[in-house]
């Protein structure tokens, strides 16, 4: 199941990012390598003495120019609806101010379990004077330092504390698949579609987090379950439409996927959001369907659908893998397509192949295309294996990972695609030097 979710809360300048990036460590600096996909800093994977979780920082939710209060108070609600633990960040060098204890109002209607991080107690003094605090009513204060770091692994210990308990979540068989996009490229009317009419809808339940729900159905005789349906469908929030929380939400749910469907709207082409949300399905390995949706609504010729078939692979190179399908969810149009679909993009998702099969493929390859060699010596490739599914990996044993340049991988790559069906799902190749 999906790694328990951690939200950083309190007014502004208190120090929620300073703390976010410290737990997140190095995690955060890693280097994108997928075009228009630059981390937004608000939703991160962390760890802590072997527990994985996931992390939000609310203060990067801003909305446009609501007032103080709102902003605050939308930020604690996005805590209460998306967590299962939440850090409340209050200040030592400023002392309890009225807008903690606005934060504080709103965080005792969630019965999630609150940890009250008092930050900036930089020094011993600072440490031992936090008795104000205590009248959050929170419990116990833990005093810390982001800066510095000190009283961060108390505070997590806290944290840990408070997840909610794996054996109690059942186990799940269905291919689970979120739909995810930018606002108003319609997903919420195709879950609406989707689910409609003669899906049967077996049951709504509830996933990691209490809001975040899950719709299970079946159709061609398989169990599916969609992600978040809860939260595609509009609750009329007012941050529901900023791009953070959009983005934020879409990585949360690419997280609980199998496979993503990235919904694109026909009539507006293709923005940089676009290019975003993609990229993170991508970056996180999932099985990918490209939707366009509102095909309906496009003036057509013969061409249109290769036209924009190749304007959609020009744009999102990276994801030559994905299949792409023209939709529309006012009309019905292919939407029936879908669950065969989803279904082929998860069985390759979670493909393994036969390793005496693969090596065949890649001996053929090289004697097809000779390694490359630089300076009199050349790549040698002994053995690959399939090492994980989901996605699919492959080590590939080498003389020296160095010489496996990016055009030979990719070379490499084509071939098992050729050979193997991976429609619609990354694969990686990892080179390991044998001696
Ligand atoms: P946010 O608005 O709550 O996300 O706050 P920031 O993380 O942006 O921090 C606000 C300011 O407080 C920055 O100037 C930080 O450098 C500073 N700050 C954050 N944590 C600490 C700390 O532990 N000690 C001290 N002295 N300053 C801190
Ligand atoms: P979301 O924000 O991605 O969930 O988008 P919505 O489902 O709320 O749709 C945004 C707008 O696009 C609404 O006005 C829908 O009626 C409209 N819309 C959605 N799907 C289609 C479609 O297939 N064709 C047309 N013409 N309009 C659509």
């Amino acid at each position: 199941m999906a790694d328990p979710i951690v939200a950083i809360v309190g007014r502004p300048n208190v120090g929620k990012s300073t703390l976010f990036n410290r737990i997140a460590g190095d995690r955060i600096s890693i280097v994108e390598d997928t075009p228009g996909v630059t981390r937004d800093r608000i939703y991160t994977h962390a760890n802590w003495l072997g527990h994985d979780f996931r992390m939000i920082d609310t203060g990067g939710i801003e909305i446009g120019d609501e007032p103080f209060v709102t902003q605050i108070q939308a930020q604690a609600e996005v805590a209460i609806d998306e967590a299962d633990v939440i850090v409340f960040v209050v200040s030592a060098r400023e002392g309890l101010t009225d807008a903690d204890e606005k934060v504080a109002k709103i965080l005792y209607r969630s019965d999630k379990p609150v940890v009250l991080a008092v930050n900036k107690a930089d020094n011993l003094e600072m440490r031992e004077d936090i008795y104000d605090f205590y009248s959050l009513g929170f419990g116990d204060p833990y005093p810390i330092s982001s800066v510095h770091g000190t009283g961060v692994g108390d505070l997590l210990d806290a944290v840990i504390d408070g997840f909610p308990d794996e054996e109690k979540q059942e186990e799940d068989h269905s291919i689970r698949f979120s739909l995810i996009g930018r606002p108003n490229v319609g997903k919420s009317s195709l879950v609406n579609k989707m689910l409609g009419e003669d899906r049967v809808i077996v049951s709504n339940i509830a996933g990691t987090t209490r809001d975040a729900i899950d719709t299970k159905f079946t159709a061609d005789g398989s169990e599916f379950t969609m992600v978040d349906t809860a939260g595609i469908r509009k609750r009329g929030k007012v941050y529901e439409n900023t791009e953070r929380y959009s983005v934020m939400r879409a990585m949360k749910a690419i997280d609980e996927s199998d496979v993503v469907l990235v919904v694109l709207n026909a009539e507006e082409g293709i923005r940089e959001q676009d290019k975003k949300v993609a990229g993170y399905a991508h970056e996180a390995g999932r099985g990918i369907i490209i939707v366009v949706n509102k095909w309906d609504a496009l003036k057509k010729d013969t061409h249109t659908i290769d036209d924009f078939e190749a304007f959609i692979r020009q744009q999102f190179e990276y994801l030559s893998y994905a299949p792409i399908v023209f939709v529309s969810a006012k009309t019905g149009q292919r939407l029936d397509r879908l669950p065969a679909m989803i279904k082929r993009v998860s069985e390759n998702h979670n493909k393994r192949v036969q390793s005496s099969t693969l090596n065949d493929v890649i001996m053929d390859a090289i004697a097809l295309n000779p390694t490359p060699s630089v300076n009199g010596k050349r790549l040698r490739v002994y053995y690959a294996t399939q090492v994980a599914v989901g996605p699919p990996t492959f080590i590939v044993f080498v003389n020296d990972p160095e010489m496996m340049h990016f055009s030979y991988e990719r070379f490499l790559e084509n071939q098992i695609r050729a050979h193997f069906d991976f429609e619609g799902t990354p694969i990686h190749l990892i080179e390991r030097a044998r001696k």
